[in-house]
């Protein structure tokens, strides 16, 4: 359930916000360090977790194909989830010249109308330490609390996404169907986040775009950062031992 823009989220973390690039992993090491502690285990677990939670959310094995096969099967979960709960997507709601809020608009009435409490709360008063680093949206006891953004550019290229993610949360709460933490983000960030990564990935790594295997491996290894990141951190709250994560056993 955490997620912001990378670009404006330096009170979390020491670096310069100029080294920062728009899709680096600095939020995700920041969160992964704040609940493990421990760089050495990140590094050791990090190719390891990744095949696990491929073949725990998708059921995909680790083979050859796997990167290709799971970059595919994340497009298609994509769509699937955007069905399963009744929301339209971005590129159906936002035109090439039309209002940049549109999305945002369009999503938080969506929200509305499905009873979801949404509300704007001042950026410098959401509370970073809780979650490592100031987050754009959050969901808290059934609110969906969001950063008063004014400005339509974040709002259509960062916020908007931001509060799908949280409302694919809300929704999963109000369901009752019971899925763990990776499941639940994995959702999230499909819905949310997929299309985007993948579109900052070929803007900051053009050369890899015509490598369609190593395209695959980098744009996984991005979202499946995030579900880590976010999963870990609803895993610490509940004070589960790392030996009990699916994804770490
Ligand atoms: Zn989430």
């Amino acid at each position: 359930m955490i997620e912001g823009y990378s670009g404006d989220e330096t009170k979390g973390s020491n670096q310069d916000p100029k080294e920062k690039s728009i899709t680096d992993n600095t939020l995700e090491q920041v969160v992964f360090h704040k609940i493990t502690g421990m760089d050495d285990i990140e590094k050791k677990m990090d190719i390891d977790s990744h095949s696990k939670l491929i073949k725990i959310l998708t059921g995909i094995e680790d083979t050859q194909q796997k990167d290709v096969d799971f970059m595919q099967r994340m497009f298609e979960d994509r769509r699937k989830f955007f069905d399963k709960y009744g929301i339209e997507k971005p590129e159906n709601i936002i035109t090439e010249k039309g209002d940049l809020d549109a999305y945002y608009n369009y999503i938080i009435d969506f929200a509305k109308k499905k009873d979801i409490q949404v509300e704007t709360m001042d950026k410098a008063k959401i509370p970073f330490d809780t979650f490592g680093f100031t987050p754009d949206a959050f969901f808290h006891k059934g609110i969906i609390y969001i950063a008063d953004v004014k400005d339509s550019l974040v709002r259509k290229y960062f916020l908007g996404s931001s509060i799908l993610h949280e409302v694919i949360h809300a929704l999963q709460e109000k369901s009752g169907e019971k899925m763990s933490p990776e499941e639940e983000e994995y959702e999230a960030y499909m819905v949310a986040n997929l299309v985007e990564e993948k579109a900052f990935l070929e803007m900051q790594s053009p050369e890899i775009s015509s490598d369609r295997t190593l395209f695959a491996k980098r744009l996984n290894e991005i979202m499946l950062d995030k579900i880590i990141g976010s999963s870990l951190f609803v895993y610490r709250n509940r004070g589960t031992k790392q030996e009990d994560i699916p994804f770490y056993k």
